[in-house]
């Protein structure tokens, strides 16, 4: 099942630690400040200097490549943004790039194209393909659990990009580039698969895990190139929902909790699955209320009610938000649902 080649993947301990051995010297390490005091130690002399991420637009980060110290590799060290703004250097300065997330959140990691913003809006750009990702065992369990757990937002939104493409398709609104295909949708499911059966372990960020939602991550962070640029298999309602949110609120999000919540709202729409992924979410121990991510749900209200505009003006590919009428009795359901779910869960 996991026959499309994904990035080089190496699961150990240390691997921080021999980095300084092997990335070509003088390396730049692409980090967060708060991450960065935690693994200053690791780098020796020659460390180019750290860079610490605060921008994940575009047009400033052509800049910031201009200012950058020389360098002759750059190490990707931290969550999406970090591993994202590291391909983006590298792609631009043509450097070898070593990948180390820090915690499982996103599968930034194992994909070719950072997605940056634009004018507020996500676009997905660059190549890069790093000599290695290393997912090391103790630099992962040190991650906030809801953090690690919230990954599973890349693999189970499958469920509602196949549920939109099937959508799209029913109703000739198919793209020619991308028609639908049944053998990817096969593929995809037996990767979501193995996460739906490893959401104990996940919820435990023991080491198998770990090495499950990385497993199912470096499939899908290569599925994008691997099946010709075509996000249907792999994105749909789930993740326009978090773009909307991000869009009206501004907020900088755990990514898996909104695209959770959009998972759930389009099984909802789409009246696949709805009950079976939000307790897959519960259970994986994501929490997917709005106040655990810092909004309201006032805010979630908006997001809905607005989404057939958004995702239209956004341009992002058919599905059900192009045509759901969606009212606040919808919302309200959504609310009663969610916070059913969580009722007497200790996250
Ligand atoms: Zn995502």
């Amino acid at each position: 099942m996991f026959d499309r080649p994904g990035f080089t993947t190496i699961f150990g301990r240390n691997l921080i630690g021999e980095l300084p051995n092997i990335a070509h010297r003088p390396y730049l390490v692409v980090t967060m400040d708060d991450l960065w005091p935690l693994f200053e130690h690791h780098f020796d002399d020659h460390l180019a200097g750290p860079y610490l991420v605060n921008t994940i637009d575009g047009d400033e980060l052509e800049d910031e490549v201009a200012r950058l110290p020389h360098c002759r590799s750059i190490i990707g060290l931290g969550g999406g943004q970090a591993l994202d703004v590291a391909k983006f250097f590298a792609w631009k300065l043509q450097l070898p790039l070593f990948q180390a997330p820090t915690s499982m959140s996103v599968n930034a990691a194992f994909g070719h194209r950072t997605g940056l913003r634009f004018k507020g809006n996500v676009r997905y750009v660059c190549w890069a393909v790093p000599e290695a990702v290393y997912v090391d065992y103790d630099v992962i369990q040190n991650a906030p659990p809801l953090v690690n757990r919230s990954g599973i937002c890349e693999i189970l939104c499958y469920h509602t990009a196949h549920a939109d493409w099937r959508y799209a398709e029913e109703r000739g609104k198919l793209e020619g580039k991308w028609p639908y295909d049944q053998a990817m949708v096969d593929e995809a499911q037996a990767v979501m698969a193995t996460v739906m059966d490893a959401l104990d372990d996940i919820r435990e960020v023991n080491e198998k895990g770990i090495r499950a939602l990385m497993l199912a991550n470096r499939w899908g962070g290569a599925a994008f190139h691997n099946l010709g640029w075509n996000p249907r298999p792999i994105e749909g309602a789930d993740h326009f929902l978090f773009y909307a949110l991000e869009y009206h609120t501004g907020v900088k999000f755990i990514h898996g909790q909104p695209v959770c919540l959009g998972i759930y709202v389009g099984s909802l729409l789409h009246d696949d699955r709805a009950q079976e992924m939000l307790e897959a979410i519960v259970r994986a121990g994501v929490d997917i209320r709005p106040e655990a991510m810092g909004i309201s749900w006032g805010d979630v209200s908006h997001a809905l009610l607005n989404m057939r505009e958004f995702v239209r003006q956004a341009g992002l590919w058919y599905g059900i938000y192009h045509d759901a009428e969606i009212d606040q009795a919808f919302v309200d359901t959504v609310r009663v649902n969610v916070e059913a779910a969580y009722q007497g869960v200790a996250l």
